[in-house]
């Protein structure tokens, strides 16, 4: 594997990438865009001084990947955004947010460093985990903690579809990705290690993510921070297709237009696009974003953009609810949890809705058994 300097070396500055990136569709600075990233990490690896907005620039990147489809070399210029941060940390030049981010994940076990206890209240009263199951269903950090309504419709489903299931409650951890985002990769390491072996404590066969960033660590990451799981790895997508399919859940069709936000990590690096729009296109009429699929418009918050330059992350949002209402569709269905965090946070319409999923299918299941 070539080094982030290597990567860096093998640029010859085309400028193809520079206008993809969100951050100069957000703010039309051509210094926020993709090239200028991999300008300013050119000059730290090389030992020039950085302006400040170079320093900027390398924190204006969700790792979305939409430059690395565009580069005609193929340079993965995420990694070279996560490099330049790992460099920045050691010579103790990221921003301060940084580390009570990363301090919050290691020690309490989420970026919100929230009590074990907030983990729980998505579980019906009534449901006892058990210990073993053949499905671990992992809400993440953002649905289990901050909107728990989202991991609870995807636990009512599983329960009214008779699955052998189990989660961690109080036992879950955050999946690290600010760390990897952050080049803190050895700390990452320890993450990988710890929930793998957790995961595999439930004996099941298939971990079940609500959030695409977990979905993408679980199974992309953690293989290379620490070894293969003797589990699959799936995004809640997947499963309720084949709940659907099997006919295990049954819905209506109601006549509304839902438009849907593909997750960035899910669609680019999983190729996981036909499946949500299938299980959407179940319970509502589908309605896409000028740019969708594989160019989709990151929503900006991820990666400590969000914390760091909100004004910014925030723009991206009201761009993606702008389209949505321009298109006349009254709900934005969701794959990430994180995502409808951040637009949810933004919105000033209260007739337009944010849904996962999961609670669409849950708002129109059908009577019929
Ligand atoms: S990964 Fe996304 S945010 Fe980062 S430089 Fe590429 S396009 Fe921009
Ligand atoms: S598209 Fe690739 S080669 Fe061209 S400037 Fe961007 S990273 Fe460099």
């Amino acid at each position: 594997m070539s080094s982030v300097k290597d990567m860096i070396d093998s640029c010859i500055f085309c400028g193809v990438c520079a206008e993809v990136c969100p951050f100069y569709k957000a703010t039309g600075n051509i210094k926020y865009g993709a090239m200028a990233k991999v300008d300013a990490a050119n000059s730290l690896f090389h030992g020039k001084a950085l302006t400040d907005e170079d320093l900027k620039t390398l924190f204006l990147c969700t790792r979305c990947d939409q430059c690395h489809a565009a580069c005609p070399i193929n340079i993965p210029i995420s990694v070279i955004v996560q490099g330049a941060r790992a460099e920045l940390r050691r010579m103790g030049k990221v921003p301060e947010k940084y580390n009570t981010i990363a301090d919050a994940i290691i020690k309490a076990g989420s970026p919100m460093a929230a009590p074990p206890e907030k983990r729980l209240s998505y579980i019906p009263l009534g449901f006892k985990p058990p210990e073993k199951a053949k499905y671990l269903y992992v809400p993440g950090c953002w649905s289990g903690i901050r909107l728990p309504e989202t991991a609870k419709a995807t636990v009512d489903l599983l329960i009214k579809a008779g699955l052998d299931f189990t989660v961690l409650g109080g036992r879950e951890w955050c999946c690290g990705l600010f760390l990897i985002d952050t080049g803190m990769l050895e700390e990452a390491k320890k993450l990988a290690e710890k929930n793998t072996l957790l995961f595999e404590s439930t004996g099941a066969e298939f971990v079940v993510t609500e959030c695409p960033s977990c979905h993408d660590v679980f199974k992309r990451v953690y293989p290379e921070l620490y070894r293969e799981p003797n589990y699959r790895v799936l995004h809640i997508s997947e499963l309720l297709k084949e709940l659907l399919e099997s006919g295990k859940i049954r819905v209506n069709r109601s006549g509304k237009s839902v438009i849907y936000k593909d997750p960035c990590p899910l669609v680019r690096r999983h190729g996981i696009a036909d499946i949500p729009r299938e299980v959407l296109s179940c319970v509502a009429a589908l309605v896409e974003y000028e740019e969708n699929r594989e160019e989709t418009l990151c929503c900006g918050a991820p990666a400590g953009v969000k914390p760091v330059h909100p004004e910014i992350a925030n723009r991206l949002a009201e761009m993606l609810l702008e389209e949505a209402a321009a298109k006349s569709a009254k709900e934005i269905g969701v794959g990430c949890v994180f995502c409808m965090y951040h637009m949810a946070g933004i919105i000033k319409d209260s007739a337009t809705k944010i849904r996962t999923l999961s609670q669409l299918i849950l708002e129109n299941l059908s009577d019929i058994p």
